[in-house]
């Protein structure tokens, strides 16, 4: 686990309050497993006081990809982050998913921003067959179906 920071390469609306960050960060790459987290400062001040935790969405390269709702004041903020910022983070953290067990099939169960992780739970996954068709939430926020 390191503090860091890491560098806003895009901040993306998909859909309503739901948003896609993408950031530069070659030593943090390399180095989840799909399930962890990141506890990110959404600010350079005090406020808000406390890190904010989010789940690693995917990896692509040297990048790390966050997809996150809009709740309050701290994920706010994150939608008005801009390429070039720099944001501090402690990762990674969370004992992630068993991806390399003994098994055949998984079956990815997830509702809302619960699917935060499939994209690279998938990729991690090699190997193994997967159904993730399961995903729902109300229906202006669905993201992911199969
Ligand atoms: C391990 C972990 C991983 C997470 N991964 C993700 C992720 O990948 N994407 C993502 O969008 N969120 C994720 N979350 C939730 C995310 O951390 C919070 O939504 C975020 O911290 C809210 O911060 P805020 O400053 O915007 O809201 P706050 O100011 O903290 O809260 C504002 C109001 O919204 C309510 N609220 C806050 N968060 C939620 C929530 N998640 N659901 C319902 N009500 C809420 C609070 O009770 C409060 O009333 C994760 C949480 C944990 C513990």
């Amino acid at each position: 686990m390191i503090i860091t920071e890491i560098t806003v390469s895009s901040v993306e609306q998909l859909k309503n309050h739901i948003y896609h960050l993408k950031c530069y960060s070659p030593a943090l790459a390399t180095s989840f497993k799909a399930g962890q987290f990141l506890n990110l400062k959404v600010n350079d001040t005090t406020f808000p006081l406390l890190r904010r935790p989010f789940s690693i969405s995917d990896v692509n390269g040297d990048e790390i990809y966050l997809l996150f709702n809009v709740h309050g004041e701290g994920t706010r903020m994150l939608t008005h982050k801009v390429k070039g910022d720099l944001l501090d983070v402690l990762a990674p953290l969370g004992c992630g998913f068993n991806t390399d067990g003994d098994f055949d099939t998984a079956v990815l169960i997830g509702g809302g921003l619960g699917v935060a992780p499939f994209p690279l739970l998938t990729k991690q996954l090699q190997g193994k067959r997967y159904l993730h068709s399961l995903v729902a939430e109300v229906k202006p926020t669905l993201l992911l179906t199969d």
